[in-house]
């Protein structure tokens, strides 16, 4: 039994798998959340969970009930902006090799997550106004007003981490802009085990179903969607589709219908230092992802699980040294899934109509295991190669 007072900000995806590994070990993390307790997970879109993620779930005895939840994914579609297919990619590598590679949404993996913490240990509608290292431990400011001490404060509100510049400078993170960004929706259809992308020039269409639904997102340069107008766009690209390809017609039509359509603007976030003194970065707080691997909550999981393990070795004397064997262990390998994410970004956002029909053409002669050559070897441990 660990003896040592943690304090979490922000009960999402890194948040609280760590939290439900950390309990396993008898440590009982305080978490808080600045949603309050009404708008807490209220945040609907899905996610593709590569095994690196899903894996954490058998560590916390969920395995029965994500699967329950979610649905395993058998192929990926690359399709031209007409809709014809460029490319169909079986997942079988993934699913065969490393196990199941599952789309769920952010709600129900949350609901899973958040079951494995006692809900009196969150505190919601709660941010953090100043943290303070103070001999071997960390003094924490509260939004209401009061003022805590720990042994570890760990910051993992996200991508865009207000806590993380109580903790770094300015010029020790960066946001790395596409400019593109877009909206997410829903299809209420039955669903496939089939991700579905449309390729265009200055456009993107992706269609992945998760269990019960699909979820529909259409983006492109923001600067262009803002001159046509939302409907304008999507209006465009449905005009481009050949007759007979109902799905992304459909697709495109609850688009325009969503009242209340999630926006994603993508762009991503790096920060040099991962953790100072007692204080740790966790998930996209430390580094962000593109949405361009699909890995963002993935490599957020496998951070959690790594953190917690290192966390089950140290003492209380000793937290930084517990960090640093923790970053050490984990910062290059989400730096590399981050590089491939960008990789990716600069082929699948393309606004030159050459280099996208030249991109559209070159792509059926790559295999997924080409394309998502990093992703394998952080897979199979061997990212440093
Ligand atoms: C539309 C969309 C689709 C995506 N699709 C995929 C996908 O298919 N596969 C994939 O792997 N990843 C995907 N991602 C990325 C993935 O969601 C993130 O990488 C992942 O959620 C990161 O986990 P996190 O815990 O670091 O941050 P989050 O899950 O964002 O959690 C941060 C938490 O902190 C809280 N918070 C924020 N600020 C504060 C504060 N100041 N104080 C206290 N709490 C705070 C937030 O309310 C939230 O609960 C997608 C993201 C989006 C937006």
């Amino acid at each position: 039994m660990q003896d040592i007072d943690i304090l979490i900000i922000g009960a999402g995806v890194a948040g609280l798998t760590c939290a439900g590994l950390l309990n396993q070990q008898g440590i009982h993390p305080e978490i808080i959340e600045k949603e309050t307790e009404e708008t807490f997970n209220s945040t609907g879109y899905m996610l593709g969970l590569y095994p690196l993620g899903g894996r954490v779930l058998n560590a916390l005895d969920a395995r029965e009930t994500y699967y329950d939840l979610s649905i395993e994914m058998e192929t990926y579609e690359a399709h031209h902006p007409n809709g014809a297919i460029i490319k169909s990619y079986p997942l079988d590598f993934i699913n065969e090799k490393y196990g199941s590679y599952r789309s769920i949404t952010r709600q129900n993996l949350l609901n899973i997550l958040f079951a494995n913490v006692a809900p009196e240990t969150v505190r919601f509608g709660t941010t953090v106004t100043k943290l303070e290292q103070d001999n071997g431990r960390v003094k924490v400011n509260f939004s209401q007003g009061d003022s805590e001490r720990f042994d570890l404060v760990i910051i993992a509100d996200g991508l865009h981490s207000k806590t993380r510049d109580l903790l770094l400078s300015k010029y020790e993170y960066s946001y790395n802009h596409t400019g593109w960004g877009g909206w997410v929706s829903w299809l209420h259809n039955e669903p496939t085990t089939t991700y579905k992308e449309y390729w265009g020039t200055s456009s993107f269409l992706g269609i992945y179903p998760v269990k019960n639904k699909t979820g529909v997102f259409l983006g492109g340069p923001i600067s262009t969607i803002k001159k046509k107008g939302f409907i304008n766009f999507a209006m465009e690209i449905q005009q481009d589709l050949l007759p007979g390809y109902e799905l992304p017609n459909k697709a495109l039509k609850s688009c325009c219908k969503d009242k209340n359509p999630f926006f994603w603007n993508f762009h991503d976030c790096k920060t040099e230092t991962w953790y100072k003194g007692n204080v740790i970065l966790l998930g996209d707080a430390a580094t962000g992802f593109l949405p361009t691997a699909g890995v963002g909550a993935s490599m957020a999981m496998d951070s959690a699980a790594a953190l917690a393990d290192e966390l089950s070795r140290a003492h209380r004397d000793n937290i930084p040294y517990a960090l640093e064997l923790y970053t050490n262990r984990q910062k290059q390998r989400v730096e590399t899934a981050q590089a491939d994410s960008r990789k990716l970004a600069k082929i699948m956002f393309m606004k030159s109509s050459i280099l996208s029909i030249i991109r559209n053409k070159l792509l059926p002669l790559y295999s997924l295991q080409q394309i998502l050559s990093d992703l394998s070897k952080i897979m199979e441990g061997r990212s440093w190669e």
